[in-house]
């Protein structure tokens, strides 16, 4: 008998991010990583960070890793590493997430901030050059803030998204001005700018962030800080235990900002499958591009590319669009995930309104936090998921809204 009855109308809803889709399928294999760990009862720097240093300095071309609690702590740590203190100035970009510029802060340090690439939305060298010429000049060998007397000690780039910044011409700057140089790769792990070289590789401490809607995530707070410097590595290891060594004798301050187990598990068993997500969002943000096109979109939503020769690992799908918050209300009434990364520029950030930054520093910065949008890229999308997307976008500059 056939019932009269209809299946009701399911909308498809499509989140930004689904975690639930990507441990469904490893869900065994996780399990038993975790009971292993349980099992053995060493929760803290034991042999499953020993062995995802090990991995993610080797996937990161890199000879060291060094397990931290975030991509904060790991922030934190790099900077303080490399001597970071009171009075001294960082150079970094005015578009990222706040742990770039408040680890800075922390420090007793001033974040020097320089607008961006408006396509790659990354730190612009053309600004850093500005910025020295304008503002510094050479003494003794160290770069000198004018304004305040302060030593530029470091260049903080972001690769943003999962792009790599300039690195080439940013690392250039940093040897003649004799700047030490932190990557700010939370968001990049695995991203290769040419000639294979990979975030965290570059500059002399990369830093990862392993939070849960990173690449690879964890189930919790957990990053690394990546180096080819033995001096360094040694430093940073010293430091997330207290500044201890051997126990109980401490050489500085330091923190804790150790790695456990039970996180180190779960990313070994998820390094795994890395880079086949990665292929993923890839292939997820070559068909966005070419279907906003063929709808005849493109004049409303400018789509992210990857540079020449750059891999591009897409942490985010970010959209420049035109009238951005009445199209991100319109996606969240057809139940499209999508978020503001980020809605109000670090210069502009009240807690740093005592550096003097004002809307006309940085105007690319502003621009891009007020114009751009990110929505779903997460491997585990479905092709309907995809066209419900790409449709909702595109009803809604059809209907001229
Ligand atoms: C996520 C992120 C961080 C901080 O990492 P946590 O693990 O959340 O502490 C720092 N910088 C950038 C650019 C990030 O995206």
């Amino acid at each position: 008998m056939k019932l009269l009855t209809r299946e009701p109308i399911r909308r498809l809803a499509v989140p930004l991010l689904d975690l639930q889709a990507q441990y469904g399928a490893i869900e065994p294999e996780i399990m038993e990583a975790l009971r292993e760990v349980c099992a053995r009862q060493q929760f803290i720097l034991g042999p499953r960070v020993t062995e995802l240093e090990e991995r993610i300095a080797e996937y990161s071309g890199c000879r060291y890793g060094v397990g931290v609690s975030s991509g904060t702590d790991a922030l934190l740590a790099a900077l303080m590493a490399l001597e970071v203190g009171p009075g001294d100035g960082v150079i970094t970009t005015a578009f990222s997430f706040f742990a770039t510029a408040g680890t800075i802060a922390r420090l007793g340090a001033r974040p020097l901030f320089v607008d961006i690439d408006p396509k790659t939305y990354n730190l612009s060298p053309a600004g850093v050059e500005d910025l020295i010429g304008t503002q510094c000049e050479m003494r003794a060998g160290r770069l000198i803030d004018r304004n305040t007397g302060g030593v530029v000690k470091v260049l903080m780039p972001v690769h943003l998204f999962g792009q790599m910044a300039a690195m080439d011409a940013l690392m250039e700057l940093a040897r003649r001005h004799g700047l030490r140089v932190v990557e700010d790769a939370a968001q990049a792990i695995g991203a290769e700018y040419p000639g294979r070289r990979r975030a965290g590789s570059i500059g002399d401490i990369g830093c990862f962030s392993f939070f849960p809607s990173k690449n690879l995530g964890a189930f919790g707070d957990a990053g690394m800080c990546v180096t080819n410097d033995p001096t360094l590595a040694e430093r940073l290891k010293i430091l997330r235990v207290h500044g201890s060594r051997p126990r109980y004798h401490h050489l500085v301050v330091g923190g804790n900002f150790r790695l456990d187990e039970l996180q180190a598990a779960v990313l070994l068993v998820k390094l795994k499958y890395l880079d086949g997500w990665t292929r993923r969002r890839q292939e997820n943000a070559r068909y966005y591009h070419t279907a906003f096109q063929k709808a005849g979109v493109g004049d409303h939503i400018s789509t992210p590319r990857a540079m020449e020769g750059c891999r591009h690992i897409f942490n985010q799908y970010v959209v420049r669009a035109e009238r951005r918050d009445d199209l991100k209300d319109h996606l969240t009434r057809a139940e499209v995930g999508s978020e503001i990364y980020y809605p109000v520029p670090l210069h502009l950030q009240r807690c740093f309104a005592h550096f003097g930054y004002g809307s006309a520093h940085c105007p690319e910065a502003l621009r891009a936090a007020r114009e751009t949008l990110a929505i779903p890229i997460y491997p585990e999308l479905t092709a309907d998921q995809q066209r419900h997307v790409v449709s909702t976008v595109v009803e809604f500059y059809d209907d001229g809204h």
